[in-house]
């Protein structure tokens, strides 16, 4: 299911923030409480906000969370219009390797699946370990993905950020990539509903990438979606980059 239309206006897209961390999320700040966030949400003026805390383990209550978040939301929305989705950050750790249930998937309101949390124990690494090996590794989970209709949006797509095997050059992975596949790639999520994540923090460091995945995305006609991936209260900002980010989404 698309959150948002096809559009192609950044500042459009950036009205919605749909990668959101509850302190829920080990790695996001204890700050981040329902209370607060929705205080927030009112404060930006945002239209959507998704809640995606990670799905690392099988065992994560996560629509048990998802249902307490949404009475404390009711609590305390205050005259606050931005709407709220309860989904997850899930987990494609591997070819067709998913760590939630199919009852799980069901049940949640958004899917976005991440699938190159390379950095953790978790997730399956190809043989081989050259900047292509990762990218071929990445289309392939990518592909089988899009084709299981688990997901609603790819976080941070194909991004090489979390791989420790290519040093300091994690932009590598996504140079190894040529416009052909991922143009393919482009057209199988826009025949299967699936999103592309514009994901703040690593667009602007991958500018080049994103630059040419927004174009070639454009072209085909896929539907993004935007996250800042907030961890904080002022992360939530999705308009706090905005003048980077109009060069590179143009
Ligand atoms: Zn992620
Ligand atoms: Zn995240």
């Amino acid at each position: 299911m698309y959150i948002r239309e096809k559009c192609y206006d950044i500042r459009e897209l950036a009205k919605s923030n749909l990668h959101v961390h509850t302190s829920f999320s080990g790695c996001a700040k204890p700050e981040m409480r329902m209370k607060e966030m929705v205080r927030r949400a009112g404060e930006l003026k945002l239209e959507v906000i998704a809640i995606t805390d990670h799905f690392n383990d099988p065992s994560t209550p996560i629509l048990e969370k998802n249902m307490c978040d949404r009475f404390v939301l009711e609590n305390y929305r205050d005259g606050v219009e931005t709407r709220f989705i309860f989904g997850a950050e899930l987990s494609a750790v591997g070819v067709g390797k998913y760590l939630d249930s199919p009852e799980v998937n069901r049940a949640l309101e958004y899917r976005l699946y991440s699938a190159n949390h390379y950095h953790l124990d978790i997730w399956e690494q190809p043989e081989d370990k050259s900047a292509r090996g990762y990218a071929l590794h990445t289309l392939a989970v990518l592909t089988e993905l899009i084709l299981s209709r688990r997901a609603d949006c790819i976080a941070h797509p194909c991004i090489g950020g979390y791989v420790h095997a290519l040093g300091d050059d994690k932009g590598s992975l996504t140079r190894a990539i040529p416009d052909n596949e991922l143009g393919d790639l482009s057209s199988l999520a826009r025949d299967n509903n699936v999103a592309w994540e514009i994901n703040e923090g690593e667009a602007i460091e991958f500018a080049d990438f994103s630059e040419r995945f927004w174009n070639i995305g454009k072209e085909v006609g896929v539907v993004f979606h935007f996250g800042t991936d907030a961890h904080t209260l002022q992360n939530m900002d999705t308009f706090k980059n905005m003048s980077v980010l109009e060069k590179i989404f143009k």
